[in-house]
């Protein structure tokens, strides 16, 4: 059907398949635009980001395949960036530019020997990093994951805040916390105001859902009715690390939405965000 998704990764990080495929898969769903996401290079180590000799390589790909397809679907480029507080940020990636930049926490804080400490790569990393950063103190942790979103928000804001409550992923059961806590959405409300001051549209992230990490999709239905409350944009995303993730859960992702009140998403088209109407089944575009 009509959709959108600008959050894909392909084998120049770490998703599978080609631009090509992705782009091949897009068609056949009759979707309306993709967006290229890879996961911008960065300067210390690191398995899953692009690797900087290659970020030429993949702007001239997408470039050839916006020519090869322009009759059949909008293709657009664009990063997923790491925001981290003096080492790496959207900024960084401007003079590219790209149509489309996902700035996103991966990372809080750092270990003693500075390497830095995901929170939603491994449950063995978090909690060492609980502990060694944080003094055991989930408070202080998640506290510094929207501490760094809002930081990112005002100093150096992306056009989409990618996964905005991924620091969920690791608890399962409410291991950590609980979300109905005051402390929690009092932070979380922080974020949204800041959005609201800033042109960021906030992405509907299926990934967690369909991959079973979440029960919820990212941000969960809680915090999107407060953004409704707040009248920021949201646009429907499945961060497919496979072409076959492409629409993964969007039928799903839309009626949430429409039942939440939401009755427009916004869409990347042609240099501009524009919103649409949304259907369950797709967009009215
Ligand atoms: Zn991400
Ligand atoms: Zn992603």
């Amino acid at each position: 059907m009509n959709w959108t998704n600008f959050h894909t990764h392909s084998h120049y990080c770490d998703g599978e398949g080609h631009l090509e495929d992705y782009i091949r898969k897009a068609i056949n769903k009759k979707m309306f635009a993709i967006g290229f996401s890879g996961h911008a290079p960065v300067d210390f180590n690191s398995y899953w980001h692009m690797k900087k000799e290659s970020l030429d390589e993949y702007l001239k790909e997408i470039s050839d395949l916006q020519n090869k397809y322009s009759k059949y679907i909008r293709i657009y480029s664009g990063l997923e960036v790491d925001y981290i507080p003096g080492i790496i940020g959207p900024e960084n990636f401007r003079e590219r530019q790209l149509d489309i930049i996902i700035g996103s926490i991966h990372y809080v804080g750092q270990f003693e020997n500075g390497e830095n400490c995901s929170i939603e790569d491994t449950k063995e990393e978090f909690d060492r990093g609980l502990e060694a950063i944080f003094n055991n103190d989930i408070k202080k942790l998640v506290g510094t994951y929207y501490a760094r979103m809002i930081s990112m928000i005002r100093n150096d804001p992306p056009d989409i805040i990618g996964h905005l409550d991924i620091v969920k992923k690791k608890n399962h059961h409410n291991r950590y916390f609980h979300e109905e806590d005051k402390w929690y959405q009092d932070l979380v409300t922080e974020v949204i105001k800041a959005i609201s001051d800033s042109n960021c549209i906030v992405e509907l992230n299926t990934r967690g859902y369909y991959k079973g990490f979440t029960r919820e999709f990212y941000p969960s239905k809680w915090i999107l009715e407060k953004c409704l409350k707040y009248d920021i944009p949201v646009t429907i995303n499945s961060d497919a690390h496979h072409p076959d993730d492409i629409d993964n859960s969007f039928n799903k992702a839309a009626s949430l939405l429409l039942n939440i009140g939401y009755k427009h998403v916004h869409i990347f088209d042609m240099g501009n965000w524009h919103k649409v109407s949304l259907q369950e089944n797709g967009l009215e575009i």
